[in-house]
This record gives structure tokens, C-alpha cells and sequence, in this order.
């Protein structure tokens, strides 16, 4: 004997019902099976708000009319599509419950209130129904079926409309009432018949929402069946809800453990009360997926599970905390029995406790919808105390939720506390409470219902998908920009490999930024902006467009990346770390602005552990920055520092040492993308300052940019005024005296190079004239070359040389940062 269960989702079409009949039948050749239906998906919650709105009979009359058009709309579609079924059998069932849902509407209409077995009758008539029109279907292929009547066998206690089954009076009074079944029998769930106290005939009972697993499991005991099946709309029970965790992995097997707490946490696939019956009595339970029935499904049973360990993680939502705290807690015994019997009176269920060790407070957590009544309720129980200021006011706390960990085998790894915690910090989410059974099975923590996803995204990425996310939003696609588009586009390949997932999901330029879901296509991501800039789709940068964006598509790891030279955005890094952004660019604005914001920017870093990166703002692609804080953190220190900085003047000077004049080796650098958009600002040495004022900066110099000397490549009384076009005419008019300069140089075997110096903690940028025998004589065509003179590198320097300029260098170096956003994410 087999008990087959099939929820409302597998019974939401005539399609279904068919396919569910198919199922029936092949199952019946190999095996007695008995039948457990519930409401066509959606009629329940139609007869629920039925039940809920007395005073608004046009309310009641609108629900009414969707629960007739759900059924009517299957009957029709299977009397289409099967001959020799009976509709008119089913007509005429669902005539009868419209007749009588009538009848209590009235009735409850003039009560002004709805009795529990009343309620009981009306939202379990979708479940007649089902038994019904299946019945019909069975029958239409020539199957015998007898039918079940829960209220004959099934007897609950407890509540009316949660009730809670009595196994070994049920289990008697089915072996009782039924001794002879067919090959199929057919019972509709969610009911159940409560037993009187005179031992008498009581009154319909439902056994909470989703009750019809539930429903199957008691049935199965009563049965004595070899395997309960449940069968609904997915395959079996995956390690996480797969609506909200794409990657979600399907489990083949589950303890009855396992099982019992990832549905008392959530895990809607099961009724959190099905396991109990079915575990006490042993009996193995088969989830299987009504549409895909090869699947071989999860099994939950006592066998010895060999892979030990974190098995799943599941979120439970709509939750209220309620603390009740102050000096009268302490030491009182009966305080915590107290607020527990109060509860326990109102039929309050509590969903998890926690208590301070000082016991200054119990925290518990409740439905939302029971937060009112425990508020009332815990408020008349306490009203002295209350009044005495013995007790703080009963304090609720709403829209949270419950993330569990859970798996048998949590307690034969250590760190899975450490690891789930980091991940939620790396979520950003606050933990409002925590607790851990002592079986160490699950781990729950309570937080905010808004950051459920985010939370069970990283923890299901941290334990069990090990594909981290970057989620980027790229501001600027110019020469670097869209080069490092073309580079992420190039590398997707071999970050798959990897295990990584680096998304682009918004680009700017100067028009706006265009975002996509689904992530920007990288090959046509040209007609992407065009097509957002046309749609007026662009949405103007900044971190509340972008956070909403984030917000919204629950992305995890967002990095923002400027490669912009826009010193308005580099001022606004500090928001976005502080939203949770880690910041990569390639812009020295902002760390060249005063003292103070580029201790901000650090300190807010440290502070949402999010991280900036800015190791090409030096030397493009060279790994300077990573270098030289990697030789301080050991305890190095920057003696003197001398360099070329800039790839552009690197290659200007290189060509001056050919004999080009400045002003026609200025414009084939600006040709071949080695300056800046303005050469103005390479050749007034601003650049250069920039990236040297970095450098003592990491090198622990507290200084400003004001501080540093500056010799500009242009001489003081040069009119640098007009834009680019009319710069590069007026510059022609130094070639001269730059020829003479460097003839002058070249007489002393000497070459003019531009260089940066930091020197007993003073910093310049000037034009040198070098001999062969220094270091800085053969940097040119775009080299850059560091020379770190430290208490380690002496007396050679620390030398670092190669290109330091250049769209490839630039953003395979910006590349490089927004991977190293990776690793906050392994340190935990
Ligand atoms: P039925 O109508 O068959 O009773 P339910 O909607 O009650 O179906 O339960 C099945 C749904 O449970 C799935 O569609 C899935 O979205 C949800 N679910 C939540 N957590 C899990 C999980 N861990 N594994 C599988 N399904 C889950
Ligand atoms: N039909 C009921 C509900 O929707 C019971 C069930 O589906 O299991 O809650
Ligand atoms: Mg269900």
C-alpha cells in the first residue's frame, strides 16, 4: 500500500488532473494506493477570504464567483478533452457546496462572525471538490476508487483550524471503518473531525494552511503504508527555495530530522507536521514532481546518510519579534512560564526563543498575523508589573524573518557558525536574535524580512554553489572603459571555469547610466546604450539609482567602477562604500583630494568591510600600490622614491630624445591614447603630482597636493588658455626653446627626463637632466620606471618598470582590482 498525495499545484488544470489520473493508474498496476488531494491551487485562498469578510457581502460574492469560475474552467476543459468523463456527476457536486457556502454566508452574515467549524467547512470545500472531479476522472478510464471520509477516521485535537492529529485513535478507527478498499482509494485532505469531550461526534476540523502533506502522512500511519509520495511542482526538496536561489541543488535524500526542520523553517514543499507521524512510525516519504515523474525524486526516511554535513538552508518570512525585558525578569522565577502559558492560552505558536543569560529579557518570534493578540494578551497578563515599571513595555519588532541552517552532520564541522555569520556580514544584514538547537541540526538567525534574500544568496553561494557574484556598474566607457568591456567580455569563458560570476549590469556615460537585469550584453553593449539613451532609459548617475538597482535584483557583491576622470563622482566614493559598493577605479581624484576625505574614504571601507581599489592610478597595470602597502604592512619604510610617472611625458621626452619637437611629439602621443583627453594635463604635471602625492600617501606621508612642487613642462608666461585644438597651435611656440633645452642636455651626454622625486619627505615633479648612468635615462616610449629606495631595498633600490600607460595595461589592471573584490569574500 502506497499513500500518493497531490497538492493543489498539481491539480491546477484539467491537464493536471489528467496527468495526475496517469500517475494513479500506473502506480495501482504494482500496488494498492490510496489517494490524498488537495484544493485546485489558488481555492483555497479564495474560501479563506470568503471567510474573512462577513461585513462586505459583495466582497464575499466576488470570491465566491472565483472559486466557481477555478472549478467550472477545469470541469469544462476535461468534459472537452476526455469522452467518457462525467461532468455532469461533478456539475452537480459543485452546485451542492455553492449551494451550501451560500448557506453559511448567510448564516455568518447574520452572526456578524464566523464560528472555527464553520470556517472549517467552507475552506475545505475546495478538497471536496478535488475528490470529486478526480473521482470522475478515475472512473472515465474504468477505475473502481472508494472514498475516504476523514471525518470518519481522522480525530484532532488542539485547535480547529491548525488541530493536530491523534495517530492511535485514528489509526484505530480506519482500521475500524475500512476493511476492504479497492485498488484505489481517494481521500480529500486538509480535513479532519475533532474528537468531544463526551467521547461524541465533534466538528470539522482543518489542519493548518498546506495541511493536505499532512493530511497524507496521518493516512500512511493508518494505513500502515510502505511509502507516503508527495507529489507536487518540483522535482523534490532542493537546498534552498528554488524560486528565490537559482542555483538551488536538488537533494536525493533527507533525514526525518533534516526534513522536520527545514519545513518547520520554511520550506514550504513539506507541512512542518508531516514528518512527525511518518518518523514515528517509520515510514519513508518520497517528494516526486507531478510533471516530471521519471524524476527519481528526495527521499526522506532513517537510512544512515554517509555524506554528513550542511545540507540546506531554508527562510521563514512574516515573523514578529516580541521582547519582554526589564528588573522584574531577574530572578523571578515564573516570569518566563508566565509569558509562555500566555502565549499557549491564545494559541500563539512560537516559532523560536531566545533569552539573555542575564534574564533580563525573553525574546520570542510569532506570526505577524498573532502580533496583535500577543501584544493584548501579554499586556493585560502583565499589567501590574507594567504599571510598576518592574517590566519595560512589551516591545514587537515586525517584518522579520528566519534563516536556518540546517544538517545532521553541522556538528562534525566546525566553523559553520563562523561561516554563516561572516556571510551574513558580508550580506550586510543585522542579526536581530539567534539560536541553535543543542542536537546542532540548525542554526536560525532572525533579521529583517528585506534582507531574506540577500542572506540566503550569500549563504547558499558560501556553502554551497562556490560561484561568488560581481555584480559591476561601470561608469565611463571611453579608451579604458570600453577596453575593459572588451576584456570581461573576452575573460567570460575562463571566469565560468573558475566557478565566478561577473555580471555587468549598468553602464554610463556622460548621457546617464542604462541597466539590465539579465546583465549587459558585452559584444553589442554600444546599441544597448544607444537603444537606453533613445528610450530615455538612462538614469543619471548616482547612488540612489544604482542602490534601488541593486536593491531590487537582490545583488550581492556590487562594485562600482570609475574610469571617469570626473572628480564629482570621486567625490561621491564615499557613498557608495558606505551603501555597500566596493569601489575600483583608475581615477586619482579621489585620493588626491584633502587629508581628510582620503581618510574617509578608508575608514568607511573598513567599516562596511567593502574595498577600494585603486591600483591603476599609479603606473597603470604595474602592481605599485599592492607592492609598496604589501612592504609597509611588513614593516618597511619609504626612504626615497624617485620615478617616471607618466606614460605620456615618458613618450614625449622619449621622442624630444630623437629630435621631435614638443609640440608634434605632444600630438602623436595624443594620437596613440598615451595623454590624457586634455594634454594640458600631462604637460602641466598635474597628473604626475597626482600619482606622486599617492605614493607618499601610501607611504604614510600625511600630505596635500598643495604641498608638492610642481615643475610644469610649460613655462609660467605660456597662455595655456582656449580649448585643445587652439593649446596644441599655441604650443609650437616653446618647440624652440625646448630644442635648445635639450641640446643644451645632450652636450653633457645628458638626456631630459620628467621625474618624480620624494625626498626626505618632500615631494617634486620636475624636468631632469640625466646621464647614461641613472636609472631614469633609457625610461621611454611610455615605460614608466619606480625606483623605491626603503629600509629593505638599500642600497639598490626596488625597481619597477614596464608600461605605464595604455588602454590594455590600464584596464587589465582595473580588471585585476574588481577580481580582488573576490577576496573579502574567501578570507571568510
Ligand atoms: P503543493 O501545491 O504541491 O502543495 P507547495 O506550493 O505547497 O506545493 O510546495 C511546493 C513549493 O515549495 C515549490 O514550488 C517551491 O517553490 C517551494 N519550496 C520552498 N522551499 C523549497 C525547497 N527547499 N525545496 C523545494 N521546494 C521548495
Ligand atoms: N488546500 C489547503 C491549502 O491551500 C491545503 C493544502 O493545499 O495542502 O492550504
Ligand atoms: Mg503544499
Amino acid at each position: 500500500m502506497r499513500v500518493l498525495k497531490f497538492g493543489g499545484s498539481s491539480l491546477a488544470s484539467a491537464e493536471r488532473f489528467r496527468q495526475v489520473a496517469d500517475i494513479i493508474t500506473d502506480k495501482s498496476q504494482s500496488s494498492k494506493v490510496a489517494v490524498v488531494v488537495s484544493a485546485p491551487q489558488g481555492v483555497t485562498n479564495h474560501l479563506v477570504a470568503m471567510a474573512e469578510n462577513i461585513s462586505d457581502e459583495a466582497k464575499m460574492v466576488t470570491d465566491l464567483n472565483h472559486f466557481k469560475r477555478a472549478i467550472t474552467t477545469i470541469i469544462e476543459d476535461l468534459s472537452a478533452s476526455l469522452p467518457e468523463f462525467n461532468s455532469q456527476h461533478c456539475e452537480q457536486a459543485l452546485t451542492n457546496y455553492e449551494q451550501q457556502l451560500q448557506r453559511y454566508m448567510q448564516g455568518i452574515s447574520m452572526l456578524t462572525y464566523c464560528p472555527d467549524h464553520i470556517r472549517a467547512r467552507i475552506i475545505s470545500t475546495g478538497e471536496r471538490l478535488s475528490v470529486a472531479i478526480l473521482d470522475s476522472v478515475l472512473q472515465s478510464s474504468g477505475l473502481q476508487v472508494s472514498l475516504l471520509v476523514p471525518e470518519r477516521f481522522l480525530f484532532t485535537t488542539e485547535s480547529s483550524l491548525n488541530a493536530v492529529a491523534d495517530l492511535v485513535l485514528s489509526k484505530e478507527k480506519f482500521i475500524g471503518e475500512y476493511d476492504k478498499l479497492n485498488q484505489v482509494s481517494l481521500m480529500p485532505g486538509f480535513i479532519g473531525m475533532s474528537v468531544s469531550k463526551n467521547g461524541g461526534e465533534g466538528q470539522i476540523t482543518t489542519l493548518g494552511r498546506n495541511g493536505s502533506d499532512y493530511s497524507a502522512a496521518v493516512l500512511a500511519v493508518c494505513m500502515q503504508a510502505e511509502c507516503c509520495e508527495i507529489w507536487t511542482d518540483v522535482d523534490g526538496v532542493y537546498n534552498a527555495d528554488p524560486r528565490m536561489i537559482k542555483e538551488a541543488k536538488l537533494l536525493d535524500y533527507l533525514s526525518y530530522q533534516e526534513a522536520m526542520e527545514l519545513s518547520y523553517f520554511g520550506a514550504s514543499v513539506l507541512h512542518p507536521k508531516t514528518i512527525g507521524p511518518i518518523a514515528q512510525y517509520h515510514i519513508p516519504c518520497l517528494i516526486k514532481n507531478t510533471s516530471n515523474p521519471s524524476a527519481p525524486g528526495t527521499l526522506i526516511s532513517n537510512e544512515n546518510d554517509q555524506q554528513k554535513r550542511v545540507k540546506a538552508i531554508s527562510n521563514l518570512d512574516d515573523l514578529t519579534m516580541v521582547n519582554v525585558s526589564g528588573p522584574g525578569m531577574k530572578g523571578m522565577v515564573g516570569m518566563a512560564s508566565r509569558v509562555f502559558a500566555t502565549m499557549s492560552r491564545e494559541n500563539i505558536s512560537l516559532v523560536l526563543i531566545s533569552q539573555s543569560s542575564s534574564e533580563y529579557c525573553i525574546s520570542f518570534c510569532i506570526y505577524s498575523s498573532d502580533a496583535l493578540r500577543a501584544e493584548q494578551s501579554l499586556k493585560e497578563e502583565f499589567e501590574l508589573e507594567l504599571l510598576n515599571g518592574l517590566l519595560e513595555p512589551i516591545a514587537l519588532k515586525g517584518e522579520l524573518s528566519i534563516v536556518s541552517l540546517v544538517g545532521d552532520g553541522m556538528h562534525h564541522q566546525r566553523g559553520v557558525a563562523a561561516k554563516f555569520f561572516s556571510s551574513l556580514a558580508q550580506a550586510r544584514v543585522n542579526v536581530v536574535a539567534i539560536a541553535q538547537d543543542s542536537s546542532e541540526r540548525s542554526i536560525s538567525v532572525v533579521i529583517e524580512q528585506r534582507k531574506c534574500t540577500d542572506a540566503m544568496k550569500i549563504s547558499h553561494q558560501n556553502f554551497f554553489s562556490h560561484k561568488p557574484t560581481i555584480d559591476v556598474f561601470l561608469v565611463g566607457c571611453g579608451v579604458v572603459g570600453s577596453e575593459l568591456i572588451a576584456q570581461i567580455s573576452r575573460q567570460q569563458a575562463s571566469l565560468k571555469e573558475q566557478n565566478i560570476a561577473l555580471t555587468v549590469y549598468g553602464i554610463a556615460n556622460s548621457k546617464g547610466m542604462v541597466f539590465d537585469k539579465a546583465g549587459i550584453d558585452l559584444d553589442n553593449w554600444q546599441a544597448a546604450m544607444e537603444k537606453g539613451a533613445d528610450n530615455k532609459q538612462a538614469l543619471e548617475v548616482n547612488v540612489d539609482n544604482i542602490k534601488a538597482f541593486v536593491r531590487d535584483n537582490h545583488l550581492v557583491n556590487p562594485v562600482l567602477v570609475d574610469s571617469t576622470s570626473n572628480e564629482a563622482l570621486a567625490m561621491s566614493y564615499v557613498g557608495y562604500l558606505a551603501e555597500g559598493f566596493h569601489v575600483v577605479t583608475p581615477n586619482k581624484k579621489a585620493n588626491t583630494d584633502s587629508w581628510k576625505y582620503y581618510k574617509e574614504l578608508r575608514s568607511t571601507a573598513q567599516k562596511t568591510n567593502r574595498r577600494f581599489l585603486y591600483e591603476t592610478t599609479v603606473g597603470a597595470g604595474l602592481p605599485v600600490i599592492d607592492t609598496l602597502q604589501s612592504l609597509i604592512k611588513a614593516g618597511d619604510q619609504l626612504q626615497r622614491f624617485e620615478g617616471v610617472l607618466s606614460g605620456s611625458l615618458s613618450y614625449i621626452f622619449g621622442k624630444l630624445d630623437e629630435g621631435m619637437a614638443l609640440s608634434a611629439a605632444t600630438a602623436i602621443a595624443k594620437e596613440n591614447g598615451f595623454t590624457e583627453p586634455d594634454p594640458r594635463d600631462d604637460l602641466s604635471g598635474m597628473d604626475v603630482a597626482r600619482k606622486l602625492l599617492i605614493m607618499a600617501r601610501e607611504a604614510g606621508m600625511q600630505l596635500e597636493l598643495s604641498d608638492i612642487t610642481i615643475e610644469s613642462v610649460l613655462p609660467n608666461d605660456f597662455d595655456d588658455s582656449g580649448d585643445v585644438n587652439e593649446f596644441m597651435t599655441n604650443l609650437t611656440k616653446i618647440d624652440g626653446d625646448f630644442s635648445a633645452r635639450i641640446a643644451a642636455a645632450n652636450a653633457e651626454g645628458k638626456v631630459l627626463r620628467y621625474i618624480g622625486n620624494i625626498v626626505d619627505g618632500k615631494c617634486q615633479v620636475s624636468i631632469e637632466a640625466v646621464d647614461s648612468a641613472h636609472p631614469l635615462y633609457s625610461i621611454k616610449d611610455g615605460e614608466n620606471a619606480l625606483a623605491i629606495h626603503s629600509r629593505y631595498y638599500q642600497p639598490l633600490p626596488f625597481v619597477l618598470r614596464g608600461y605605464g600607460a595604455g588602454a590594455a595595461v590600464t584596464a587589465a589592471g582595473v580588471f585585476g582590482d574588481i577580481l580582488r573584490t573576490l577576496a573579502w569574500e574567501q578570507q571568510h
